[in-house]
């Protein structure tokens, strides 16, 4: 677990590169003596689908649902917990993995 690291929410600034070699994210080839690599930017956010509720299940059992939730979250990292609903993906891809992600995300 040593290379993780935990994206923020809001990169400060788009325009400034991290220093050390660039690698390719899947194969792990060193992109820097390339003439063209690949950057993926990709966000996952979360899209409850609980909003939806009936007047029943409001009159009902909500606030101990609610309560329950509250007391899972107790105790818990809460970057953790953000990292649960917003996931920023940011890597780098040479031509080739390029090429094989672009196809296995479409093919799905
Ligand atoms: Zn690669």
């Amino acid at each position: 677990m040593s290379g993780h690291r935990r994206h923020r929410r809001r990169p400060s600034s788009s325009g400034g590169e991290k220093a050390g070699p660039v690698l390719c994210n899947s194969c792990g080839k060193n992109l820097q003596g390339l003439k063209l690599y690949y950057r993926v930017k990709t966000q996952i956010t979360c899209e409850p689908n609980e909003l939806s509720f009936t007047a029943e299940e409001l009159e009902g059992d909500h606030a101990a649902e609610m309560e329950r939730l509250a007391r899972e979250c107790e105790g818990r990292d809460p970057k953790e917990l953000e990292e649960e609903v917003f996931v920023l993906l940011d890597y780098h891809l040479c031509e080739d993995c390029k090429v094989k992600f672009v196809k296995d995300t479409r093919s799905r």
